[in-house]
C-alpha cells in the first residue's frame, strides 16, 4: 500500500514539475521519435521533432515549407537559421513551459550554441520558462550502421496516430495497416535506401561532434539503442531522474 502510494506521488510529480531541456540525439533510425514519445508521455511534456516540423510545413505549403520542400527529400540539412527560428517559435507556446523533449535538434555545433544562447536569453528574463538555465539533458542513442540502414528502410509510420512500425522487427499484425487504428501506411520517401545513405554521411559530418559537445559540458547519457524499446526508455528515465541538472 505504502510503494502504491509513494509510486503514484512519482508519477504526479513527473507530470507537473519542471522537466527542462532535454535532447535525444542519435542517428536516423536510432529510435530517437519512439523514445521521445515515451518520455513526452511519461512527463507530460512536448515532443518537438523538427523532422516533423518540417514536414508539416511542407504538406501545409506554407512559406518555410516551400523553401525545404526540395531538400528535405534528398538527405541534406535544412539552413540552420531556418530551423532555429523554427524552434524558437515552437518552445515559446506555453505547452513547452515546464519543458519539452528536442528530436532531431540540434543536428549542427551551430545549431547547439544558438540553443544555449536561447535557454541563456530565457533565464534572462526575455521568456517565461523558469528553466532557462538548466543545462539540457543529452540522451544518446548508439546503433550500429548496418541496424540503422534496416531500421530505416524497413520503417513505416501510421498517418493517423503516428505510430512507428518496422516490417522487419516490428510488424503490424495485418500488413500495411495500423494496430491501433487501421490507417493505411506511409513510407517517408526519405526512408528509401540512396537518400538514407546521404542522411547517414550528413549525420556523421555535422551532427557527431555533437557527441563531444555535449561531454564536454558533462550532461550526456549513452544508452545502447539496440535493446527492447521498453529496457531502453527504462534506462532514459533513470538518466532524466538522476542527473545533476545544476
Ligand atoms: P528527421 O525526421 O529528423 O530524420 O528529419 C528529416 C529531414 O528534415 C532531415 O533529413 C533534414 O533534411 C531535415 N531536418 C530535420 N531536423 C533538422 C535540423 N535540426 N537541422 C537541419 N535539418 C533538419
Amino acid at each position: 500500500m505504502k510503494a502504491q502510494t509513494s509510486s503514484s506521488a512519482l508519477s504526479v510529480a513527473r507530470t507537473e514539475r519542471v522537466v527542462g531541456t532535454i535532447i535525444v540525439l542519435g542517428p536516423p533510425g536510432a529510435g530517437k521519435g519512439t523514445q521521445a514519445k515515451l518520455i513526452s508521455a511519461a512527463y507530460g511534456i512536448p515532443q518537438v521533432s523538427t523532422g516533423d516540423l518540417l514536414r508539416d510545413n511542407v504538406a501545409r505549403g506554407t512559406e518555410l515549407g516551400l523553401k525545404v520542400k526540395a531538400l528535405l527529400g534528398s538527405g541534406g540539412l535544412v539552413d540552420d537559421d531556418l530551423v532555429c527560428d523554427m524552434v524558437s517559435e515552437r518552445l515559446g507556446r506555453p505547452d513547452c513551459d515546464r519543458g519539452y523533449i528536442l528530436d532531431g535538434f540540434p543536428r549542427t555545433v551551430v545549431q547547439a550554441e544558438w540553443l544555449n544562447r536561447y535557454l541563456k536569453s530565457r533565464q534572462s528574463g526575455n521568456g517565461t520558462a523558469p528553466f532557462g538555465g538548466m543545462t539540457p539533458i543529452v540522451i544518446r542513442l548508439v546503433v550500429e550502421y548496418n541496424r540503422l540502414l534496416q531500421r530505416i528502410t524497413g520503417r513505416r509510420s501510421c498517418p493517423t496516430c503516428g505510430r512507428i512500425y518496422n516490417v522487419y522487427f516490428q510488424p503490424p499484425k495485418v500488413e500495411g495497416i495500423c494496430d491501433v487504428d487501421g490507417g493505411r501506411f506511409v513510407v517517408r520517401p526519405d526512408d528509401t535506401e540512396e537518400v538514407v545513405v546521404e542522411r547517414l554521411k550528413a549525420y556523421e559530418k555535422l551532427t557527431l561532434p555533437l557527441v563531444d559537445y555535449y561531454h564536454t559540458k558533462g550532461r550526456l547519457v549513452e544508452i545502447n539503442g539496440d535493446q527492447p524499446v521498453e529496457l531502453i526508455a527504462a534506462q532514459a528515465f533513470n538518466a532524466i531522474e538522476n542527473v545533476n541538472r545544476l
